[in-house]
């Protein structure tokens, strides 16, 4: 942006941001940083009325209790995919616009999610740990199991979940998906009952998005379902899985194994997995490239700077 009249536009920042997208917000608005500040609340009750936009991430989220301190807030500008975190239907009944970045970081979840397919199926992770422990020289490593031929059930198929469909193809899986409704165009089978689903797949990968409508959606019930040949994926959100009764599946061998992602509540990871051999944990890093957080990072200025210099149009709004 050009030397601008949102100088003055107060702009909260709720966690620190990309480098390169944070210098550009603190160059153009009178930005302030919300996590440095000494006495929050204090701030908040002096200048929340003066606040017109948000910029935040889908890990930082939004309260609804500072969304409700921010009472002349026009717009909210997340990093990331997910606004479960984000009080969206709050704002949007306030008339407060909020965007995300969807759509440019498909690529580096679905290739997270298929890495973690490989290490969970192919013992990766583990044979790793069997080198370096030194176990090499004491015998051969147990044999693995093969992805290809096998059967991956895809929970939510959308922009992440087809990008993951298309490599696991790559790699002679037959894809079946669950979504709420059928995807027009796909051949993929489409499955409305996610138990039956469940059922006919080897490998169970969840992409769908956080929040109260998936909340506890893979529970015991489907665990079993997956049964004791059959691995867990999850790239979607920690609490789309009932996190304790994963733990006893994996304990109790009722599923083979998990590749994780995402937990119900992190960076807290249960310490019951961190000593299985059967599961790969990961700190959140579906998007985490340098490529990526960088595509992200201007599509959030690239909605910013349109909607303060093209008559609030959005790129990507939620
Ligand atoms: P998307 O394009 O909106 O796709 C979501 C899919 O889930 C849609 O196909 C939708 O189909 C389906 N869905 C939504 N609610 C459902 C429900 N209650 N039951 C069954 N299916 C449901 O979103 P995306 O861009 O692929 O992202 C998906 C999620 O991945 C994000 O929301 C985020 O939580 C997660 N994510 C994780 C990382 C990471 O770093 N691990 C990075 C990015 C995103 P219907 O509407 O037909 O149901």
């Amino acid at each position: 942006m050009t030397q601008s009249p949102t100088r003055n536009t107060s702009v909260l920042i709720i966690g620190a941001l990309l480098p390169g997208l944070q210098e550009k917000v603190e160059g153009q608005f009178a930005a302030t940083r919300y996590w440095q500040l000494d006495n929050a609340q204090a701030w908040v009750s002096e200048n929340g009325a003066g606040v017109k936009a948000v910029v935040t991430t889908g890990a930082y989220g939004l309260t609804a209790d500072l969304l409700g301190q921010l009472p002349n807030l026009e717009a909210i500008f997340s990093f990331g995919v997910g606004y479960d975190s984000i009080p969206v239907d709050a704002a949007k009944a306030r008339g407060i616009v909020v965007t995300n970045t969807p759509g440019v970081l498909d690529d580096c979840v679905a290739d997270l999610a298929l890495a973690l397919m490989l290490d969970v199926s192919r013992r990766i992770s583990e044979a790793d740990r069997f080198v370096r422990a030194g176990k090499w020289l004491q015998g051969k490593f147990p044999l693995a199991v093969k992805l290809g031929g096998k059967k991956l059930g895809v929970v939510g198929l959308g922009n992440i979940g087809q990008a993951i469909a298309k490599r696991a193809e790559a790699f002679g899986m037959q894809i079946l998906y669950h979504n709420r409704s059928r995807k027009p165009g796909v051949s993929y089978e489409y499955f409305a009952d996610l138990d039956a689903m469940i059922d006919a797949c080897d490998v169970l990968v969840l992409a769908v998005p956080g929040g109260k409508a998936t909340d506890g959606l893979i529970g015991a019930g489907q665990l079993a379902k997956l049964g004791k040949t059959g691995y867990l994926i999850n790239i979607a959100r920690g609490t789309v899985v009932d996190q304790p009764a994963l733990v006893a599946a994996l304990q109790q061998g009722v599923i083979a194994g998990a590749g994780l992602d995402v937990f119900e509540k992190e960076p807290q990871v249960p310490e019951a997995l961190l000593t299985m051999d059967n599961v790969v944990l990961l700190p959140h890093v579906g998007s985490g490239t340098h490529e990526t957080r960088q595509a992200m990072g201007d599509l959030v200025w690239a909605n910013i700077e349109s909607y303060y210099q093209n008559g609030k149009k959005l790129i990507t709004a939620v």
